[in-house]
């Protein structure tokens, strides 16, 4: 169901918590502290988690120095913006030392040129051995500098060269980082409309089948309420595990809303995505969930999923309309059920939903 996630009970959560420490630890709850204590409370960031955890456990507190060493390191650094335009400028300052090695080997090239003509001339104006000869060893000195030029072009070339890749390789990774939702690892939400827009597209235009499986936590609301939104979010990352092992090849598993996952399955018929989202909800419900923390059992959970293929006047709106028709059908017949949109049971529900 694509309602508005509950996000104030869930962030709230997260501010008691990093309030809490601040208060444990007596720091001033300044902008840059809460910041990092709240990103401690979600623990979507391990190894940031790691590192305060180890802090605290050899020295009981973090000094100032160490907060400002963390927030340099975890934070300042990972935004994308200020990440995209420290690598925006090392890319121009790359391309600035290549426009000068570049002009540099103009240059000499020029100049080389111009010797080699000039000696070509005297050797047509040479009258003797003697003079032959002091032309012949400007000629080997030309061409020895013109070989050590091109090597030092080649070497400095070869660096950048290499800079470069390791550029790329960052962009690669902010790239990927901005499509990922943090909690899951699953694509997010920036990701799955983007690739939703090329693939009905590209379905349209090659004639092939392509399938949508949105699916929705049941009362996921009161598991929360029950066990606190730390362990919600816990389980959220299991469930998507499950999402994420039952896809395979071009299917694009995503995290769509707070408990609300979407796969994008091209080339797939309705049939294929319905097993599918049918082997998704069994495995949700098989597993026994456990706080590994106390051990406390937490019982199982269910989803609700709702199946729909491309039709030849579907736009995207109307696909994703129709997936979450059948996913309310699927909520509304009593949860833990796949529910697609050609089913006899329910077409009259969805065809309801669809006007
Ligand atoms: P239903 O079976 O009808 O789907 O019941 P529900 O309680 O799951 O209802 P709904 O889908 O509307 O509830 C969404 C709940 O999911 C509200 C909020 O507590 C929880 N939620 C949303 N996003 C997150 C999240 O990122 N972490 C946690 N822990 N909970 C979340
Ligand atoms: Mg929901
Ligand atoms: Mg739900």
């Amino acid at each position: 169901m694509t309602s508005i996630p509950d996000d104030y009970d869930r962030t709230a959560a997260f501010a008691k918590v990093a309030i809490n420490q601040l208060e444990a630890l007596r720091q001033p709850a300044t902008p840059r502290n809460y910041e990092i204590w709240y990103h401690y409370a979600t623990g979507y960031n391990a190894s940031l988690n790691a590192v305060i955890n180890d802090r605290l456990a050899r020295f009981g507190s973090l000094s100032n120095a160490e907060v400002d060493r963390i927030h340099a390191e975890f934070f300042a650094p990972a935004r994308l913006g200020d990440q995209l335009g420290s690598i925006g400028s090392k890319v121009i300052s790359k391309i600035d030392q290549i426009m000068a090695v570049i002009d540099a080997a103009v240059g000499s090239t020029s100049r080389h040129k111009e010797s080699l003509a000039d000696m070509s001339d005297q050797l047509g104006h040479a009258e003797n051995g003697t003079e032959i000869k002091a032309i012949l060893t400007g000629l080997i000195q030309t061409v020895k500098e013109m070989e050590d030029s091109n090597r030092a072009l080649e070497l400095r070339l070869g660096d950048s060269k290499a800079e470069i890749a390791k550029l790329q390789q960052s962009l690669d990774e902010v790239r990927s980082e901005s499509l990922t939702d943090p909690l899951t690892t699953l694509a997010n939400r920036k990701c799955f409309d983007d690739a939703f827009a090329r693939l009905v597209e590209q379905a349209h235009l090659r004639d092939e089948a392509l399938s949508l499986i949105l699916t929705d936590i049941d009362h996921f609301k009161r598991f929360n309420d029950t066990y606190g939104h730390l362990t919600g979010d816990q389980v959220l990352r299991l469930v998507a595990l499950s999402v994420k092992q039952n896809v395979k090849g071009q299917d694009l598993a995503a995290r769509y809303g707070g408990e609300e996952f979407a796969v994008l399955l091209p080339d797939t018929t309705l049939r294929a995505a319905l097993t599918v989202a049918d082997h998704i909800r069994r495995a949700v419900m098989s597993k026994e969930l456990m706080k590994r923390s106390t051990r406390e059992l937490l019982g199982r959970l269910t989803i609700s999923c709702g199946v729909a293929t491309l039709h030849p006047d579907d736009t995207v709106q109307s696909l994703i309309e129709r997936a979450d028709a059948c996913l309310y059908a699927a909520k509304h017949n009593g949860r833990n059920q796949v529910v697609c949109e050609t089913d006899p049971e329910i077409s009259p529900v969805v065809e309801m939903q669809i006007a």
